[in-house]
């Protein structure tokens, strides 16, 4: 049997390593810690939580999170097994022990007669066999060199700069209005690429006020090394002069108010569509440190954005990550070098959780070919299915950045009741729907 090579022993290396060998396929885990340091690991352990101790929200009826919590333990995940070891209390979140988590994955990982650990850093591409690349937001600087050579220096990026994203069903349209800049006649299909929300002169200024006062987060120590300009956070460019972000971002023109075609806008905030299903808008050029309760009371004083809904808030962190949507095919592997997938933070989501289960799903992949195989995705209805369909291909390639699961990336449930209203049974109807189609996935693998 072919040995499964996996570099990055995260959070997603640990989960791809531990799928792989329960399914019977001999694994090595190349991890260059603790003889190459990151500024933000702490220990030589192999899934060390870097920042935070919570896997958020448990809940797998009303929460995006809290279902894919519940997938991966059907799926035999072990870190949730782990996790939910460790777990401390917490309320509804899933908050664990930190140390005694990592410990523990460690000693499941090393205990496994399958799982061979090596500490050392993978600084090249490999030619041949199978490999995984779960190396997360702090890929060492040799190899993502080696990557970028591959796929192009505009295909991995080494920051984020992540604008809030919004439900589109929470955006006032008898407020905003569907158009691109300069628009020619667009289709209606075309129109709603953009959305336009108008600010008057004593609401910009209110805005901008807002911006300069609220409570930002900084970077971390050893973060900001090759920090750009071409990407400053919206606080930063209203700091250069109160009209910055007017002649930037929020130019008003260009545009027309449908609502209100006599009046000129003296600034217009402008929505992107953020994925082919339509259900999510970004916020243009709105990437910002500011903290996430400051995000929230700044932007809702964005007129037609008052009661809006965050599927996630900005920020702007030192991240490693492939524009996966024109890089990976849906197994997950690298379309110019098909025997390399890649999995966790690196293909472009976000967080401890959605990591984990990207490193489930390569890990399941790679074994079935291994074996002679091929595993499709799951159900893009399930939460492992909405983010795999989402980064490679669902997003918008031109301005892919990384993203946490939330039902926003769900093909909706139709026949249910829109907006915050419905929001209780359209989510139960969504995690009822992901449960029964990932157990047929489950299903469909345990009879091979
Ligand atoms: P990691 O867990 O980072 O694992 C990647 C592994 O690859 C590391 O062990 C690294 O040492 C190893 N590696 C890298 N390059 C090489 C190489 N060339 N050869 C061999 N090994 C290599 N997420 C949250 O959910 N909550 C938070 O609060 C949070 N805070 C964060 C704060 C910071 C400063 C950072 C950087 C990230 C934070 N994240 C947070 C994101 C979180 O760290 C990731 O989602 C998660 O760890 C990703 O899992 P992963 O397995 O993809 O990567």
């Amino acid at each position: 049997m072919d040995t499964l090579h996996i570099i990055g022993g995260g959070l997603a290396g640990s989960e791809a390593a531990w799928q792989a060998a329960q399914a019977g396929i001999p694994v090595v885990i190349h991890e260059m810690r603790p003889k190459v340091e990151t500024f933000a690991h702490k220990t030589g352990d192999l899934a060390e939580m870097v920042c935070s101790n919570s896997f958020r929200s448990d809940d797998s009826e009303q929460n995006a999170v809290g279902l894919l919590h519940w997938e991966m333990r059907q799926a035999d995940g072990l870190i949730m097994r782990i996790a939910d070891a460790h777990r401390l209390p917490a309320g509804g979140a899933l908050a664990v022990d930190r140390e005694a988590f990592s410990a523990a994955v460690t000693e499941a990982i090393t205990a496994h007669p399958l799982i061979a650990v090596d500490h050392e850093e993978i600084t090249a591409l490999p030619d041949n066999g199978h490999w995984i690349i779960a190396t997360g937001p702090l890929t060492s600087n040799t190899l993502g060199q080696a990557i970028q050579q591959e796929t192009g220096t505009d295909r991995l990026a080494f920051f984020d700069a992540i604008a809030p994203i919004v439900y589109a069903d929470t955006i006032d349209m008898s407020v905003a209005w569907a158009q691109s800049r300069y628009d020619k006649g667009e289709t209606e299909e075309e129109r709603k690429a953009y959305l336009n929300c108008p600010m008057n002169k004593d609401q910009y200024e209110v805005f901008i006020d807002a911006l300069l006062a609220a409570d930002k987060t900084e970077f971390h120590e050893g973060e900001t090394a090759g920090y750009f300009d071409g990407c400053l956070p919206i606080e930063v460019m209203a700091e250069r002069g109160r009209e910055t972000l007017r002649h930037g971002p929020m130019k008003p023109v260009g545009l027309t108010n449908t609502h209100k075609p006599e009046e000129k806008a003296y600034a217009v905030v402008q929505l992107r569509r953020d994925n082919a299903l339509g259900t999510l808008y970004n916020i243009v050029g709105f990437q910002t440190k500011m903290k996430y309760a400051a995000q929230t009371a700044v932007f809702k004083t964005i007129p037609g954005l008052e009661n809006a809904s965050f599927a996630r808030l900005g920020g702007i962190h030192r991240n490693t990550f492939l524009n996966s949507p024109t890089l990976l095919d849906d197994r997950m592997r690298l379309r110019s070098r098909p025997n390399i997938r890649f999995a966790g933070q690196v293909t472009g989501v976000e967080g401890y959780v959605e990591s984990a289960a990207m490193g489930l799903l390569a890990g399941r992949m790679a074994a079935a070919e291994i074996a002679g195989r091929d595993l499709p995705p799951p159900a893009p209805e399930t939460a492992t299915g909405a983010l795999i369909t989402h980064i490679t291909g669902g997003a918008e390639a031109k301005t892919f950045q990384p993203m946490n699961v939330n039902f926003g990336l769900f093909p909706p449930v139709h026949g249910l009741k829109g907006g915050r209203r419905g929001r209780k049974d359209r989510y139960k109807a969504y995690t009822d729907r992901a449960k029964t189609l990932w157990t047929d996935w489950l299903d469909a693998q345990a009879v091979l």
